[in-house]
């Protein structure tokens, strides 16, 4: 599933292909992905606007319209945004084409179809998308220790879930919480209320270099990401926990361990994570 450093790579390498293009023509294959308003209003409203930006929130790509309405985008757990020559072949599993000014297409493709399309009117008020619950994003000024131990400090659930509620960091997954936990030495199932300051303070020094870092290596292609223009990112060879289970620490050399919580696959240390 794609994460911050995946989502703001998708903006980043769709934005110089969109900026300022008009959307001509769109072409709905399959309904399901336009979750808000229905799919005639969503082409009516967006033929003939011009995009004037684009932006992440969290998971969601933001796009701004000439006439202030915004068509935000979720991929959830397959799906891709891309921007394309019309010559090319459409990826299996595409179900809207938007034919833009200057002869690209911005296209979604979606196996699962659990992702999708909002579009909310110029201050029109978010109550669709999931959006308005967001937190703070980790590589905003005000994210630190202090933010964590408000939100999570007093919490029962796993620390892996707590950094994973999309309410109190916007952004994080899977694949950055275990790398998070990992870099900061704590185990993933300890309770959020036993973590000491000086544990939360690690945990909140950890995220912003791994998702930077993240970034710089254009996202990780574990098996469905491609950004948006079809590339694979290059950041999996860089992983020190999600995935490796079984595989020696790269710290410690000991054998990397697997576990579930909250329903999801975990890997740590059992010698670096206390
Ligand atoms: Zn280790």
């Amino acid at each position: 599933m794609p994460e911050l450093p995946e989502v703001e790579t998708v903006v980043r390498t769709l934005r110089p292909n969109l900026m300022g293009r008009k959307i001509m023509r769109i072409e709905i294959r399959h309904e399901d992905v336009i979750h808000y308003p229905d799919a005639a209003a969503f082409v009516h409203r967006l033929q003939g606007r011009t995009i004037a930006e684009l932006n992440r929130r969290g998971k969601y790509i933001c796009i701004t319209l000439d006439d202030g309405q915004l068509l935000s985008a979720h991929l959830r757990m397959t799906g891709r945004l891309l921007y394309a020559d019309p010559k090319q072949e459409l990826l299996p599993h595409t179900h809207v084409i938007m034919e833009l000014s200057g002869g690209g297409q911005l296209r979604y493709a979606d196996v699962r179809r659990f992702g999708g399309f909002w579009l909310l009117e110029k201050n029109e008020e978010d109550t669709v998308t999931g959006m308005q619950h967001l937190g703070i994003e980790p590589l905003s000024p005000g994210f630190d220790a202090e933010y964590l131990i408000s939100r999570l400090g007093r919490r029962a659930c796993p620390v892996k879930n707590g950094i994973l509620d999309q309410c109190v960091i916007a952004g994080l997954g899977n694949i950055y919480a275990d790398e998070t936990l990992f870099a900061a030495r704590v185990r993933p199932d300890r309770l959020c209320r036993s973590l000491t300051e000086a544990e939360w303070r690690r945990i909140a020094e950890a995220i912003p270099p791994i998702l930077e870092a993240a970034i710089a290596n254009r996202g990780t292609t574990f098996s469905d990401f491609l950004d948006g223009t079809g590339r694979e990112g290059e950041n999996v060879a860089f992983l020190k926990a999600y995935g490796r289970y079984g595989q020696p620490c790269k710290a410690c050399g000991a054998v990397m361990e697997k576990t579930r919580i909250g329903g999801r696959g975990t890997c740590f240390c059992p010698c670096c994570q206390k």
